[in-house]
């Protein structure tokens, strides 16, 4: 069933943006990889063709912080993936969350976030953004009201994530972009677990859609990068202010790599979530495992909200072992040949991040480990799990 949606969201024309948009080959001696544009600045033979660039400097070439070709070959195949307007890349998902978040407030400014976004989200929100005071409240995103009841006169961001990376709590986006539009209120996702190919916020009224483009979208672990896409009017404003001003700008060599990790997106998703679906099914069925997160799973109270919002099964999931002991947890870790032990997720290697790594050994989520399934034949990655399975 999810094998044949996701051939249809293919059909979608994904294929001409991936392969044919923005590439204007007769300006690169029809050479069909893109070059890369490596210069800082650019010059004009007129001071008038100067004069002219500097005052469209978003679209004109002046100097690589704010424009660059080969980056903006990335940034209008980006943009045209989500359904969105426009797309600025920036070095960083980190980047992404701090240009666009602070884009939205003035001091005195109220947030409404889930609760446990990414690390460096709650890092922004409840210790950088009150020295300039503004306040952040965190909700359990799994229930509207609970958007509706923390909202204050001077609520002007709702930051989401959904589903999270951990244990992919979702949101209703759609409800909730309602509800905030009718109070003036500008919604943000951090959509890296899905990417555009499985969920497209701005169908549902997200305003700002942004990414950590280091997982899925650049997919090869050997680059870091972020994108925040949204319409023609607040991407403007965020180039004019904090993105020239924060200056965390994608090099063109990197926006060059992700250009050609494009290229194979579509692949890489359906392999990884393929190999997915069928290392879940095996790990249902194991005694040794006491709970799975995951989206579509039957135990998931939202898997009507994800089968809504989401158009397939993608690859991260979080296990719950029955065994607690940690050190029994950190052999069966060990034991996998094929999961390398490592944080981030999105790139062609199967990972794992075990709890135990952050947490005490008391811990109640000290059994969790989350796991990302990578390129590898499905068939040696579930041997590798039942072999390790075994020690505990
Ligand atoms: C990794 C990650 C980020 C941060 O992205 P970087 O590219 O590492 O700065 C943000 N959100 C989520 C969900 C992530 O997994």
């Amino acid at each position: 069933m999810f094998y044949v949606q996701f051939i249809e969201i293919v059909n979608m024309n994904q294929s001409y943006i991936i392969n044919q948009l923005a590439e204007d080959r007769e300006k690169y001696f029809h050479a069909v990889a893109p070059p890369i544009i490596q210069t800082s600045n650019f010059a004009y033979p007129t001071v008038d063709e100067f004069t002219f660039a500097i005052q469209n400097e978003k679209d004109e070439h002046i100097y690589t912080r704010g424009n660059n070709p080969t980056v903006n070959m990335l940034c209008q195949k980006m943009a045209a993936l989500e359904g969105a307007q426009d797309c600025l890349m920036v070095g960083s998902g980190a980047a992404a969350i701090s240009n666009s978040v602070i884009s939205q407030v003035n001091a005195g400014d109220h947030i409404i976030s889930v609760k446990n976004p990414y690390t460096w989200a709650s890092h922004l929100m409840t210790k950088i953004l009150p020295r300039f005071n503004v306040h952040t409240t965190f909700v359990d995103g799994t229930i509207f009201e609970n958007f509706v009841n923390a909202c204050k006169p001077e609520t002007k961001l709702i930051y989401l994530e959904s589903p999270n990376s951990w244990t992919f709590e979702l949101q209703d986006l759609a409800k909730i972009a309602n509800f905030a539009k009718k109070r003036g209120i500008t919604t943000i996702i951090d959509n890296s677990y899905c990417t555009a190919l499985c969920q497209k916020p701005i169908d549902f009224g997200i305003d700002l859609v942004i990414y950590s483009a280091t997982k899925y979208y650049n997919g090869h672990s050997d680059v870091v990068a972020g994108a925040i896409c949204g319409s023609k009017e607040k991407i403007t404003q965020i180039f004019h202010n904090e993105f020239m001003t924060f200056g965390n700008v994608l090099a063109p060599q990197n926006a060059w790599l992700m250009l050609r990790s494009l290229r194979t997106l579509p692949i890489r998703l359906k392999q990884s979530s393929e190999s997915t679906v069928k290392i879940l099914d095996f790990l249902k069925k194991s005694p040794k495992i006491e709970r799975i997160w995951y989206p579509f799973n039957d135990d998931n109270p939202q898997k009507a909200l994800a089968l809504e919002q989401m158009k397939m099964p993608m690859g991260m999931f979080t296990l719950a072992l029955k065994n607690r002991d940690a050190s029994a947890i950190k052999k069966f870790c060990e034991t996998l040949q094929n999961f390398l032990i490592a944080v981030s997720w999105g790139g062609h290697e199967s990972l794992i991040m075990p709890k135990c790594a952050f947490v005490s050994e008391n811990d109640p989520q000290v059994n969790m480990v989350r796991f990302y399934i990578g390129l590898e034949e499905a068939d040696i990655l579930l041997e590798d799990l039942e072999l390790s399975l075994a020690f505990l």
